[in-house]
């Protein structure tokens, strides 16, 4: 089963970024998420953009996130500063969502004070 150790929140940077069970790491913007969020207006909404070709109109807030809670063992609500909160994220989702980072770059992320 998918599931994360550990998941960071990067509101400055605008990303989020999860270490799964097996060690492997993923990322994704703040901005990839909510354009793809799962609920049934946003499915609905994409849809329809779709057939139309018209882009989505977001306001900036639609991009912050204003705070994530754990759903269960499966999933995580996000919950952005417009005000939307009807998101329910699963971690199978998020996995198929988010880039894997190389390990090459995850090791890049210790600090190794050489500046
Ligand atoms: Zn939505």
């Amino acid at each position: 089963m998918t599931r994360p150790t550990h998941v960071r929140i990067d509101r400055e940077q605008g990303f989020m970024e999860i270490e799964w069970a097996d060690g492997t790491r993923g990322r994704c913007t703040l901005r990839e998420l909510r354009m793809a969020c799962p609920c049934a207006l946003c499915v609905k909404q994409r849809e329809t953009q779709q057939e139309t070709g018209f882009p989505p109109l977001y306001p900036p807030q639609a991009f912050q996130l204003s705070h994530a809670e754990l759903v269960g063992n499966y999933a995580i609500n996000l919950i952005w500063a417009d005000g939307h909160s009807q998101g329910i994220y699963q971690w199978e989702y998020l996995r198929s969502l988010c880039q894997p980072i190389p390990e090459t770059e995850a090791a890049a992320g210790t600090p190794n004070e050489s500046v």
